[in-house]
Order: C-alpha cells, then structure tokens, then sequence
C-alpha cells in the first residue's frame, strides 16, 4: 500500500476481480487475438491496438500472422513486407521496433518477465504489463487511457490522467487474483472498451455501478491538449503514362515507407513551375492544386499537391540551390524511381499521408 491511494481505493479495488471476471466470462467480444494466449500473438496484437481502433487492426492483424506466423519469420522479413503488412496502421516506427525485437527474440528466446519485456525496442510499461500478465499470468497491470478512464470513474478520482497511469499500476498491482490474471487485465480493457466509454458511458449495465462513484463520463479529469505544429508541405506528383515516380523516405516519420516528391513549404502553382524549371525540368504539364491535411499524433500536414506529367526522368534533377542553402527538408530527386501505379498498390507500403493521392494519378 502507498499513500497516493485511500484505504478505502485499496478495498474496493479489491472487489473487481469478483466482478469483472465472470461480466468478462459473458461480455467478452470475440476477437482473433484471443484464440489464445500465445505470447507472439498477444505482443503483435497488443502493438497494433496502440493508437488503433480495434475494428482496423482485425483484418490488418490476420493479414500479418498468414504472413509472419512466428517470431523468426518477423525478425527475417524483408522491410519492404513488413511495412506493406504496417499499411493504414501508421505510427511506422512500431513496426520497425517489432522487427527490432523479433530479432532478439529470436536469438534468446521470449522474455517471460515484465522486467525483461520492457527492456525489448517499443515495449514500455503498458505493453510489458499486458503482455506478461496475458501471456505468463504474472501480476502485472497494463494501465492505458481505457483503465485510467474506468478507475478514475470508479474511485471518483480527479487527479490527472497522466498522473494516474503511473500511480494507479501500484493499486491495481494489489487486486490481481490468484488465478485467470491475464484474463483480468483483459476484463478492464473490455470494460474501458465496451461499456466505460469516453463520452455516454453505459452505466446502467456495467458490472461495477453499485462500486462507482461517479456513474457519468464527468471524468477522468481534462488535460490541456498538446498543440500539434503545422508544417506546410507540398507534394509533387510526378507520373509519365501509368508510371509515378516514388522514393522511399530517407527520413523523418515516415522513414521505410514510399512516398511522394515532398517539400515542407508552401507553395502556389507559379511557385511549383518556378521550382521546377530551376531544378532543370523544361517541358512538362502542372496539374491544379489539391489540399489535404494529414494529422499525425504530434504535427500537422498542410499539404498541397500538384500532379505533374512529364517524359523527362525526374531522378535526374537537381534540387535548387535555394533549398538546401536555406535548410528546407525536402525529397532528394535522386531518390525517385517510377512504378506502375498497379504494382504500387499491389506491392509498396504507401502510408495514409499519401495514399490519397493515387486518385490524381
Ligand atoms: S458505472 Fe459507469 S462510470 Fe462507473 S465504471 Fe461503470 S460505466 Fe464507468
């Protein structure tokens, strides 16, 4: 026991296990991660439900394990598949950390710990928590927004989220049972899921009313949103006949994936002709402007595309001297190789940011 907590928290937290286990028993949706509790399966699926609604990761998850049914398969894949498999689920990074740790997996076996879990690339407390209590039936909380959101709810707790994920892994650690522990880190995720929802909860048939004290989404308490940065950012789509030019990203959020000629600054179309004929391209024909944003957790893309049509091959270009003089990041020409535009829909792992731009094409 801590003093972070009331005696009070102590005891009722003590009580869920008694009530949430058999509500989980008859409540539980079925979902192709839980066929079992093999530590593989519940590691990639624990990794894609991150920032990802559930109904998304089902196919995608399928998908994933045809492909890579076991950790040395992951750890082997070529980048080019594994990001193919990632499409639509953003956050790439994830992926390469999966691979990352396959490969240590593979050397020295699954870590059957959340010690020795959190040491693994992308496994951080919640992830280690799940996995080891899931997998291992250890004792181990997986405190996410959904378990904060429940508990808070439940002990009418007004403290911040933020703090409370650290702080409530510590309580929560005291009301694991002796048996069926992975089976109850999974009640409180179902329940956040399913009934405790963010805005109406569903109170009236939730196995935890008599126990709540606040009945209502009037927690948990608000936190002042981060502020995303804009970034302007345009996109040449350059494209001769039925073959666009690409480059796989060197860098930045995206590093791994295809993607389109991109330059972070805004341009009008006068600017993107002007751009171009410095850059060495003389005969080609300037599609109108289409905007879009793309919002990732922390920035913002205001983007302005412009397809281009043209039969020089673009990887011959020079960037402006303008461009690197003043430090603006920016797509290298040399990097750009064309596909067909069926094969890049068959084959390469176009990330959402740039998906939407193949209608123009
Ligand atoms: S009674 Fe309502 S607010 Fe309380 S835990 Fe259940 S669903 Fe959430």
């Amino acid at each position: 026991m801590n003093e972070l907590f009331s005696p009070d928290a102590y005891a009722r937290v003590q009580k869920l296990p008694d009530l949430l286990l058999p509500w989980y028993d008859s409540h539980k949706r079925d979902l192709p991660w839980r066929i079992n509790t093999d530590p593989y399966r519940v590691w990639i699926s624990e990794i894609m439900l991150q920032q990802t609604r559930v109904e998304a990761v089902k196919e995608h998850y399928l998908r994933f394990l045809r492909t890579l049914p076991d950790v040395h398969a992951l750890a082997e894949c070529r980048e080019d598949t594994l990001f193919k498999l990632w499409e639509g689920l953003g956050y790439y990074s994830r992926a390469r950390n999966l691979q990352k740790a396959a490969k240590i997996i593979d050397r020295n076996g699954f870590p059957r710990t959340e010690r020795e879990l959190r040491s693994l690339p992308g496994i951080g407390d919640y992830t280690a928590g799940a996995i080891a209590s899931i997998a291992f039936e250890e004792a181990t909380p997986a405190v996410d927004g959904n378990v904060v959101r429940v508990l808070s709810r439940l002990l009418g707790d007004e403290r911040s989220p933020t703090f409370l994920k650290k702080a409530l892994r510590d309580l929560l650690a005291c009301a694991y049972p002796p048996l069926r522990r992975g089976d109850f880190t999974q009640s409180l995720m179902e329940l956040g899921a399913t009934v405790c929802l963010p805005a109406s909860p569903l109170c009236l048939t939730c196995p935890l009313l008599q126990l709540c004290d606040t009945r209502s989404d009037a927690l948990p308490a608000r936190e002042p949103k981060a502020v995303r940065r804009k970034i302007p950012v345009t996109v040449l789509l350059f494209h001769n006949g039925s073959r666009i030019a690409l480059c796989k990203r060197e860098n930045g959020l995206l590093r791994g994936t295809y993607g389109f000629f991109t330059i972070e600054r805004a341009m009008e179309q006068e600017d993107a002709a002007r751009f171009l004929q410095d850059a060495g391209l003389n005969r080609f024909a300037l599609g109108k402007e289409i905007k879009h944003n793309h919002v990732f957790s922390h920035i913002e893309w205001n983007m302005t595309a412009f397809p281009v049509a043209c039969e020089t091959d673009v990887s011959s270009l020079t960037l402006p001297e303008n461009i690197a003089r003043d430090g603006i990041v920016c797509t290298r020409f040399q990097a750009l190789s064309y596909h067909e535009k069926s094969y890049v829909e068959r084959e390469l792992s176009l990330p959402t940011a740039f998906r939407w731009c193949l209608q123009y094409l």
